[in-house]
């Protein structure tokens, strides 16, 4: 890939990246449990119309709206990276929560 290529899809993705920070909230996110790998639901809350499945294999994240059929990217991939960051921080909070717990259930000292 030439750098000027590179540069390109560098920014295309900040793009995505930042129009999903902003309108994450506007969507709900939910795994599929039923696909053969990884993916996820992503439905806009007011247009229920727009619901585009996100998945990742292998070789890349795709999405089946338009945007990315064109682009190769879109925000809907960007929403799903968020939403499993934010999940396996929670579960790590939860792991230290349990943790905690259990040390200070031993020790009385937190
Ligand atoms: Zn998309």
């Amino acid at each position: 890939m030439k750098n000027t290529d590179r540069a390109r899809r560098i920014e295309a993705l900040n793009t995505s990246r930042i129009e999903a920070i902003n309108e994450h909230d506007l969507y709900r996110v939910g795994y599929l449990e039923s696909a053969l790998t990884p993916a996820w639901e992503v439905t806009r809350y007011t247009d229920a119309a727009r619901t585009y499945e996100v998945m990742v294999d292998e070789y890349d994240w795709s999405c089946t709206c338009p945007a990315c059929k064109r682009d190769s990217h879109c925000k809907h991939v960007e929403i799903v990276r968020l939403h499993v960051e934010a999940m396996n921080a929670l579960e790590a909070r939860a792991d230290a929560f349990d943790q905690d717990a259990a040390h200070c259930l031993g020790t009385g000292k937190f």
